[in-house]
């Protein structure tokens, strides 16, 4: 992409010394220069503002800068900004932790701060196995995971992605086998998934799922019945059940999480993404009180041996509890829901356009999903040339804003993908 103006100094420079995400650097554009975030608005180096369709990778709930959390963060950051979390205590981490607990279904009370999703969900998988082999039960050590399933990037959770959708197919023979299955979501999917998992329970510690919306595959949704399945399957042979709320979590779905919609209790939940509003990395890893109870011994061969430098790091901690107030104060899942509406309203049209195979919206995700789109980068270019943040991938074309997204700014939205859907 050619930039309007030209490119400020560090941008320029930096190029030659920044390796970015998911990116072929030999023909990457240069990425748009943003230098301000407010609501969900990006102000560009060049003085264009874009509408933010999905949300910094779905973490800005409260929209960008979002005056109670900067506050809280600010106030941290005059009196603690980090201290460790071996052998010290603090008071934003302890709070968050017991607030988090109150919201998780009851038996979930035990939670495990880290830095990142893919670490929480390596911290799910590892107490899965250590709570078995604390029991002196060494040979369940594979998971079950799904097709279209996304949990980080990781040698332990490329492992449990969807093997050739996923990004990680170069490594397949170097990372651990699991069972990777469809979804047991019609008659002969379950039966399918029944036998799979009967020939396999021998080995199986767990199961691992993102609830509703598999995100990063392609925004999939699956009914609540088959997370029913899946804890009853989990139940009968004795399987650890992870829920991966990384995207689901904090209203996407439209309610505050995506297990309340399937009344199923799993046995952990890994949070991150929207935890602190967007606002800094912190995730964490919520364990049931038989799982936490598999550990406590007086050996020390049976602690949890995991501790990332920044756990709980008080700056995130802060940001996070100031965002669950922010749940408190104001009415975001009634947001979720007029926003899903809206998309529903305004997406329904797209349907009938030749490329569109498919158009969905659950809580306040909006999925157009198309034959294939051959150049995702020209694509992204059109988005920006109409003042949109908005980025396709895979087939399709999504939006994931801010709960706090005005009913105008969302139309701007729907209206760019109607315009460069139409060409
Ligand atoms: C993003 C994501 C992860 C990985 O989180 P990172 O912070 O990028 O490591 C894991 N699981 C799900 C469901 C995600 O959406």
């Amino acid at each position: 992409m050619t930039p309007l103006t030209p490119s400020p100094d560090w941008l320029t420079a930096g190029w030659n010394h920044v390796w970015l995400p998911y990116a072929q650097m030999q023909t990457a554009p240069l990425p748009a220069p943003a230098i301000r975030t407010e609501g969900s608005r990006i102000t560009l180096a060049d003085g264009r503002t874009l509408i933010d369709g999905i949300a910094s990778w779905w973490t800005a709930c409260h929209g960008y800068n979002h005056p109670h959390i900067r506050a809280e963060v600010a106030k941290q950051l005059e009196t603690m900004p980090h201290i460790m979390f071996g052998g010290l205590a603090h008071e934003p981490a302890y709070r968050l932790a017991t607030r988090l607990a109150a919201l998780m279904p009851a038996g979930l009370e035990r939670v495990f701060f880290t830095d990142s999703g893919s670490v929480a969900v390596e911290v799910a998988l590892k107490i899965a196995l250590q709570s078995r082999l604390n029991h002196g039960e060494t040979t369940r050590t594979k998971f079950l995971a799904f097709q279209g399933g996304y949990h980080g990037d990781t040698f332990a959770t490329m492992a449990v992605c969807d093997p050739e959708e996923g990004m990680h197919s170069l490594f397949a023979g170097m990372l651990t086998n699991h069972i990777i299955a469809p979804l047991p979501t019609d008659p002969a999917s379950i039966a399918a998934f029944d036998a799979l998992a009967a020939r396999h329970a021998p080995d199986l510690a767990g199961i691992i799922v993102e609830p509703l919306v598999q995100g990063a595959g392609g925004m999939r949704f699956h009914p609540p019945a088959t997370l029913r399945h899946l804890r009853a399957t989990a139940d009968h042979y004795g399987l650890t059940l992870i829920f991966d709320e990384i995207f689901t979590g904090f209203g996407r779905t439209g309610t505050l999480f995506a297990y309340q919609q399937s009344g199923v209790t799993p046995d952990i939940i890994t949070l991150s993404k929207a935890l602190t509003g967007g606002t800094s990395p912190l995730a964490a890893t919520i364990v049931s009180t038989p799982l936490f109870n598999a550990f406590l011994d007086t050996s020390p061969a049976k602690a949890l041996m995991h501790g990332p430098t920044f756990m709980a790091n008080p700056l995130g901690c802060a940001a996070a509890n100031a965002s669950l107030d922010l749940f408190e104060r104001e009415s975001r899942l009634e947001a979720a829901h007029a926003i899903g509406q809206q998309l529903n309203t305004e997406l329904a049209p797209l349907q009938s356009l030749p490329n569109v195979v498919d158009v969905r919206v659950m809580g306040a995700i909006g999925v157009v999903q198309l034959k294939s789109i051959e150049n995702p980068a020209a694509l992204r270019t059109e988005f920006l040339r109409h003042g949109t943040w908005i980025r396709p991938f895979r087939d399709i074309v999504y939006l994931t804003p801010a709960l706090t997204i005005s009913p105008d700014e969302l139309s701007h939205l729907t209206a760019a993908i109607g315009t460069v859907l139409k060409g």
